[in-house]
């Protein structure tokens, strides 16, 4: 009777069998996932007395023929050591773990050398620094919620925006507003979801408007001098390999310069040797729904899609010649 662990992995590898037939070449697994994996958990009881009966009758393979590891005679097999064998033989790709191919989640740096245990600890204490910040009194004073930002923090593609609206003050959560919401389409649009990047904003606070319930302003120069610190330890840490910064305002906090965003955008720059496409903010293609401007927020995405080896169907690379359903409101 196996036990439940080696049927849990023989239905892993026949989902996986199933999904390439179905055409998938990649599975998305989570940076916590491949972190467990690679803990040591303590032996499974089952996994160990059938280990026991296979060494003694000297099989490397079950009865039912399935590819589970090879289990050394007399020695405690390892649960942790199995799975990631099974998905190294595993019949697709699996994103965040090399494989010669493309790669996006879990793909990040280590965050200057650190273990990922180490990097998420470190990205936590930064996490309790910012949400206990007043550097600005005025903002820390109106303000609901800090935005921490969001994502995966071993992500290879991080997008920086200006600052919290009010929609993503009260839930404390970046890009959650109208424009979010045309993000996460955009994201879709290249097969990407808003767990597999990292979001962050310049100001971590949003821009008090004294007076006003409702509207946003740009941070002051002073405002992202203060804060855009806590951005670069995120970005030190997160080790994006492609950085896309989202309007004039992110692109001047990120590199100073104060070029027009209709110039700068889709030239590559660079940031601390991170590659760094600039881009418009969604709230402009919201704002400016012309055709011209979303085809070039499209092509500024395929250029980035590029940089980081991502599979680009026809259908992509025909999106910006067509009304992308993803551009526009509904
Ligand atoms: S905007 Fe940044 S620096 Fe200013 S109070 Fe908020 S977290 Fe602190």
């Amino acid at each position: 009777m196996p036990s439940k662990f080696a049927m849990l992995l023989d239905w892993t590898i026949g989902h996986l069998n199933e999904l390439k037939e179905q055409g998938h070449r990649f599975v998305h697994v989570h940076s916590e996932t491949l972190a467990a994996l690679r803990r040591q958990p303590a032996p499974d009881p089952h996994w160990t007395s059938q280990a026991a009966a296979r060494s003694s009758a000297q099989q490397s393979e079950p009865a039912d023929g399935a590819p589970l590891p090879a289990v050394s005679a007399g020695a405690a097999p390892d649960p942790a050591q199995a799975v990631q064998s099974t998905l190294a033989q595993a019949p697709i790709q699996v994103a965040g773990e090399s494989a010669g191919g493309w790669e996006l989640r879990g793909a990040g740096g280590t965050g200057g050398g650190r273990s990922r245990e180490e990097k998420a600890a470190a990205f936590e204490a930064l996490r309790k620094r910012v949400l206990a910040c007043v550097r600005c009194r005025n903002l820390a004073a109106a303000r609901r919620h800090v935005v921490f930002g969001a994502g995966d923090i071993d992500a290879a593609l991080m997008f920086v925006g200006e600052a919290p609206g009010m929609e993503e003050d009260q839930q404390g959560e970046p890009f959650v507003g109208a424009a979010g919401q045309l993000l996460t389409k955009i994201l879709q649009a290249m097969g990407l979801d808003r767990q597999s990047v990292y979001i962050g904003n310049i100001l971590k606070c949003r821009p008090d408007t004294p007076g006003q319930s409702s509207g946003n302003r740009k941070p002051t120069p002073s405002e992202m001098q203060t804060c855009v610190p806590f951005l670069e330890e995120q970005i030190d840490l997160i080790g994006p390999k492609v950085l896309v910064a989202l309007g004039a305002t992110a692109v001047e906090g990120l590199l100073g310069k104060t070029v027009g965003i209709t110039r700068l955008r889709g030239h590559w720059q660079t940031y601390r040797g991170i590659p760094l496409m600039p881009t418009f903010h969604p709230a402009y293609l919201l704002y400016n729904q012309a055709r011209t401007e979303r085809r070039k927020f499209w092509e500024d995405m395929l250029q980035v899609m590029e940089r980081l080896q991502m599979p680009i169907s026809k259908k992509q690379r025909a999106y910006f010649s067509a009304e992308g359903p993803f551009l526009t409101r509904r």
